[in-house]
């Protein structure tokens, strides 16, 4: 019998795992982090899922954490008007607009939803083995199993899928991550994200999230090198814990004060000292499969396909996606039979995902740079039409869709002519 072997218990992994069990595909899942290890590590993200990838809970029959408690439905726009690319934006500083989602996202610590998927998966019949998976393991699964999905995140196994470098721009991370869970911030009306932008400086994502301390604010920090918030970057938080929280306050009080207007000084605290995390990456993808020694293909899902700055909220969105697409064609391939999961399955795969995780890359790349000037009009056109502003809200969950009007100035121009606005006017 066909047999699937996943390397990682990520979103990727478990969603992709979660698929295959339900249509009853033997599957056999690898991973260096068991349940308890999972929770009781130090934050690795802040996730939030989006509608499309809580609808795939719901199929699954994992969405353990119902949206209309634990979710929201807005994004708070605050974007700085001192623009780098010498253009600068008239009217009020900053430009601050509202857009409601058409469904609820939702941000639950990774620590604790892995680990009840993990349990799932298992209850389901998934097997679990938990054990490091080195390169040279790799052609010994490849005997187990008829193909052998890698799942691993950011780690080494990455380099088994060469870089595809026309959709690597990068060869250093555009932004230093500062991040952590905080008490002591009263959560934006209505309940959602707020998505700050300062210029020459970085941004903050502000999100509600439910983790071991309850409901908590998360509060991830996109530095900009040379920017302002160099003294945030440089504490570690071990080193001198206060410190860090004085800076952390000191940067929302000057660069972001639509959040700093709803801390509580006296509270504001990280939630606990494992609920911190400090560093970079550099976004980038990788080729979508390789063949091992043994004549067995091996698919890259998730990050070590395709990894995004995570300013857009999108990586574990896409892992999710990309999982399920790799699950809908071997599903299909087993309907028709199962000849083989060879190069021309691996190839089918990947077009089936490639362009909803190349938008993802695509949008979330232009939304690091100087912001062109069709991006500046869009942003203006949203602040003044709340149709447009929950659109792109909206399409937080549909990368593919927010590229389709993004890509060029004159897509960007025709979808604001489409609703009766001029683009150079927007830019006067
Ligand atoms: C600060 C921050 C905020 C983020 N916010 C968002 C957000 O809001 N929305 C969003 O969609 N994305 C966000 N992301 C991105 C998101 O975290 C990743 O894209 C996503 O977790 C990738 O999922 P994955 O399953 O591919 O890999 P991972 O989540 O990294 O899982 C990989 C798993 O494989 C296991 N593993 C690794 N190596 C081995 C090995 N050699 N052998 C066996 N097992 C191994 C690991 O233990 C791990 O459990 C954020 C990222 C960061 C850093």
């Amino acid at each position: 019998m066909t047999s699937i072997g996943i390397v990682g218990a990520g979103v990727a992994g478990l969603h992709l795992g979660l698929q295959l069990r339900a249509a009853d595909v033997p599957v056999t899942l690898y991973t260096d982090s068991g349940p308890d290890e999972l929770a009781s590590g130090r934050l690795t993200n802040t996730v939030t899922h989006h509608h499309p990838t809580l609808e795939r809970e719901r199929v699954l029959g994992v969405h353990h954490w119902d949206a209309a408690e634990y979710g929201y439905g807005s994004h708070h726009h605050v974007v700085g008007r001192r623009l780098l690319n010498g253009r600068a934006l008239g009217g009020p500083d900053p430009l601050v607009f509202r857009g409601d989602l058409t469904d609820a996202s939702s941000a639950i610590d990774h620590r604790i939803y892995l680990p009840r998927l993990l349990a799932d998966f298992a209850e389901r019949g998934g097997r679990c083995e938990v054990r490091g998976v080195g390169a040279g393991d790799l052609e010994s699964l490849g005997e187990r199993h008829d193909l052998l999905v890698v799942a691993s995140g950011r780690g080494a196994l990455a380099g088994l899928f060469p870089l595809r470098p026309e959709r690597s721009p990068y060869d250093r991370p555009q932004r230093r991550l500062s991040v952590a869970l905080w008490h002591g911030v009263e959560p934006a009306e209505p309940k959602g994200v707020t998505l700050s932008i300062a210029p020459g400086v970085g941004e903050l994502l502000e999100l509600p999230m439910y983790s071991f301390s309850g409901h908590v604010t998360a509060l991830l920090f996109e530095i900009m090198p040379g920017g302002g918030l160099e003294a945030l970057w440089n504490l570690r938080y071990d080193d001198d814990p206060r410190a860090y929280e004085r800076a952390g306050l000191a940067a929302l009080a000057e660069h972001f004060p639509r959040t700093f207007e709803r801390v509580d000084p006296a509270s504001f605290a990280v939630t606990r000292p494992q609920d911190v995390l400090q560093g970079a990456l550099i976004p980038h993808m990788r080729a979508d499969y390789a063949c091992l020694g043994n004549g067995t293909y091996a698919l890259a899902a998730g990050d070590v396909h395709c990894v995004v700055d995570p300013m857009m909220g999108q990586g574990a969105n896409s892992a999710s996606y990309s999982a399920w697409a790799v699950g809908e064609a071997i599903l299909e391939e087993l309907g028709g039979g199962g000849l083989g999961f060879d190069e021309l399955f691996c190839r089918r795969a990947a077009r089936r995902r490639a362009e909803v995780v190349e938008a993802t890359a695509d949008w979330t790349n232009l939304m690091l740079g100087p912001p062109p000037p069709h991006l500046l009009a869009l942003l203006e056109a949203m602040s003044q039409h709340q149709g447009l502003a929950d659109e792109f809200t909206h399409n937080f969950g549909h990368p593919d869709r927010q590229w389709a009007v993004l890509a060029t100035p004159r897509r960007t121009a025709r979808y604001l002519a489409a609703h009766g606005l001029d683009m150079a006017d927007l830019l006067a």
